[in-house]
């Protein structure tokens, strides 16, 4: 029986990144980057306002104040999406709108709520006065005076070309992970597609004549199928896609055929049929139609685990029991689809918590407990399930991470740290 790290280590040199293929933004979320995108264009790409307000130059408002404002002709109106169509000449001013292109003339942007609009004199009445509310017409043309209540500095609120990225910059390297930044950077920079490395698929084939599936009657001796369903959705939560779900009986030709069919996808995962029963058909299958790389492992739960290859494809036979399916699949499946999805770092996330129950133990096995980790006062903390059975489920509920007890451990007491594997998908930060 091999250590669990032998094991991890077998897994990894065992796969390699798939290759990389053109997708769309919406479809690369998690994926690694394999092509840089190099910006286009600068971003921003012209000289534009940071406020809703007038576009002005600077020297024309030396000096202006709420006791002295200076009066500036509003020549334009700029709402973001329109080219400036003159020049911002002396004594004149541009309404303009957050984002709009800053006008030719114009070096600073005096924001709305430092400045008095005064309607067009050349209307019927008396001026209008519109105090502190975003400038709202759509008229290009010109919009009377405004008074400007505060001296500007060139530069004030404009956002200049290029301060973001410039163009011809590296803007995203290979080996990145795509993530909502990434993906927004890539479409500000007009990028609709993105070359990254494609998401493994994951065939989830179940084994067991005891199984049926939720939804149908449960019938004298037999319980639902849950692996299915818990498998097939820790692979989607770590960016693999679910090629197909199948599930077969306890028997040597429908298991074979079984596998033949799930041959096409990238990793092929089975529960149950791996132990030593008469009925353990996965294990007798990968023998025949493959090679198995290991089978069993020194850990607790989930010690009859078998990894091989089956028609040239990566499987891994792991327990029926669906606590040790889980455990599993996060230390030997969940890796080795992370180096298919070309991640750099494959192993799962371990931090040091500090242990709130004792927990018993027997060497030799490494024992991994479901668990609660938050952040206390002092650092993590973390609260082991009290149930500890493989097939005890309930024990995964809430469970965000997996202590981890040494082999030779002989029991931990609560107030010791403790190793602690933050799960994929559980949302603790690390
Ligand atoms: P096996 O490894 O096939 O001997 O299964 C070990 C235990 O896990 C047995 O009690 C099975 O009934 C149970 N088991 C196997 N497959 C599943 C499954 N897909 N869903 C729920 N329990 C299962
Ligand atoms: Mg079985």
């Amino acid at each position: 029986m091999i250590s669990i790290d032998e094991a991890q280590r077998i897994v990894l040199d065992s796969v390699s990144p798939l290759p990389p293929e053109r997708m769309a933004l919406l479809d690369a979320l998690g994926c690694v980057l394999a092509e840089a995108v190099v910006a286009m264009i600068p971003l921003p790409p012209f000289d534009n306002s940071a406020m809703d307000g007038y576009a002005v130059a600077a020297e024309d408002t030396r000096g202006a104040s709420r006791d002295n404002p200076r009066a500036l002709k509003v020549a334009e109106d700029l709402p973001a999406g329109t080219a400036p169509a003159r020049r911002v000449q002396r004594g004149t001013a541009a309404r303009i709108m957050t984002g709009a292109p800053l006008p030719p003339g114009a070096d600073a942007v005096v924001m709305v709520e430092e400045t008095l609009a005064r309607g067009p004199s050349t209307g019927s009445g008396s001026p209008r006065e519109d105090r502190a509310g975003p400038p709202r017409a759509k008229s290009r043309g010109g919009r009377g005076e405004v008074e400007i209540l505060r001296e500007a500095e060139p530069g004030d609120n404009v956002r200049p070309a290029g301060e973001d990225i410039e163009a011809g910059v590296v803007a995203l390297s290979p080996g990145l992970t795509l993530g909502p930044g990434e993906l927004g950077l890539a479409a500000a920079l007009g990028c609709a597609t993105v070359v990254a490395i494609r998401r493994p698929s994951v065939a989830v084939l179940t084994t067991g004549s005891e199984l049926v599936e939720p939804g149908e009657e449960l019938k004298p001796g037999a319980i639902y199928n849950s692996n299915q369903a818990a498998l097939a959705t820790r692979v989607l939560s770590v960016g693999a896609k679910v090629a197909k779900c199948l599930h077969v009986e306890d028997e040597a030709d429908a298991v074979e055929r079984a596998l033949r069919e799930c041959a096409d996808a990238d990793i092929i995962l089975t529960t149950g049929g791996v132990s030593v029963g008469e009925y353990d058909f996965v294990k007798i299958a990968l023998e025949r139609l493959g090679e198995i790389k290991f089978w069993q492992v020194r850990m607790k739960p989930g010690k009859p685990v078998a990894f091989g290859e089956v028609l040239g494809r990566p499987l891994f036979g792991l327990p029926g029991n669906p606590v040790s399916a889980l455990v599993t699949f996060e230390l030997l499946a969940a890796p080795a689809l992370r180096r298919l999805a070309g991640h750099e770092n494959c192993m799962p996330t371990t931090v040091k918590a500090r242990l709130l129950t004792g927990l018993s133990h027997k060497p030799p096995r490494r024992e991994y407990v479901q668990a609660v980790t938050q952040h206390g006062e002092d650092g993590y903390v973390v609260q082991p399930s009290q149930k500890r059975g493989s097939a005890m489920l309930t024990s995964t509920v809430g469970a965000n991470s997996l202590v981890v007890i040494p082999e030779e451990s002989v029991g931990v007491r609560a107030g010791e740290m403790v190793d602690v594997i933050l799960l994929a998908c559980a949302g603790v930060a690390p």
